[in-house]
């Protein structure tokens, strides 16, 4: 079977995974899908069935049955448009919750995968270079301080707790995320070992989408050579 042309994009919350994917993913005339959309839809789908986060079997149903609508940043769960729904603290935590789950990653890392076999796709997400992808010809982890994190979603008003909450309070809300993130039994949060890590901190978008292409230029470059 042929590697399928992902170009993995992983890292915690506030590195810049949306923003910078979503340029790539333009530069290359290719499809971007954003994986934390599908937890968080698979999320917001199961509360509104009246189901409990933690009945993995409920959860798990979603996550195999549903019918995803991902196209650039609308995101639609069996015909419910959830793309302002999905974005808030409560569907932080939510996501999160779900993706602990084993059975729910096993249905979603499979509709991932089936994903990627119409043609390039960058994909990001947690474990796209780790679990859905191991073979992924580029894969790149972008992260960012904890400090440049935070101020990041703070200034996104969709992150916000409630108005007016300060950075530290952003902050705080961010490390619980990342704490659960990264140690979950199921695919944590980490690093694979051949990703290109950027730090992001300090760094202008453009900047960023310049290193990401000239990676994805020389990994696709080193593909057609061996
Ligand atoms: O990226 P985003 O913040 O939208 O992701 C929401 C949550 O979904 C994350 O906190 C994480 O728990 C989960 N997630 C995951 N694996 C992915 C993408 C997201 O576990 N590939």
């Amino acid at each position: 079977m042929s590697v399928p042309d992902v170009i993995a994009i992983d890292g915690p919350s506030g590195a810049g995974k949306g923003t910078v994917a979503r340029a790539v993913a333009q530069a290359l005339d290719c499809r971007h899908i954003d994986t934390g959309a599908m937890y968080r839809a698979v999320a917001w789908r199961t509360l509104q069935q009246g189901r409990a986060l933690d009945d993995e079997p409920a959860v798990a149903a979603v996550a195999s049955g549903a019918d995803f609508d991902l196209d650039g940043t609308r995101v639609a769960i069996d015909g419910h448009d959830v793309s302002r729904a999905i974005r808030t603290p409560e569907m932080d935590v939510a996501a999160a919750a779900v993706a602990r789950l084993p059975r729910v990653r096993a249905a979603l890392v499979a509709r991932q995968r089936s994903l990627a076999v119409a043609g390039s796709v960058v994909m990001e997400g947690r474990d796209i270079g780790t679990t859905v992808f191991p073979e992924a010809p580029v894969k790149i982890y972008l992260d960012a301080s904890p400090e440049e994190r935070a101020a990041r979603r703070a200034q996104d008003p969709a992150h916000r707790l409630s108005p007016g909450t300060g950075v530290a309070e952003v902050a705080r809300a961010l490390d619980a995320r990342d704490r659960l993130d990264r140690t979950r039994r199921a695919s944590p949060l980490e690093q694979a070992p051949d990703a290109v890590r950027i730090d992001t901190t300090g760094l202008p978008v453009d900047a960023v989408v310049r290193r990401v292409m000239k990676v994805v230029g020389e990994r696709r470059q080193g593909a057609r050579g061996s």
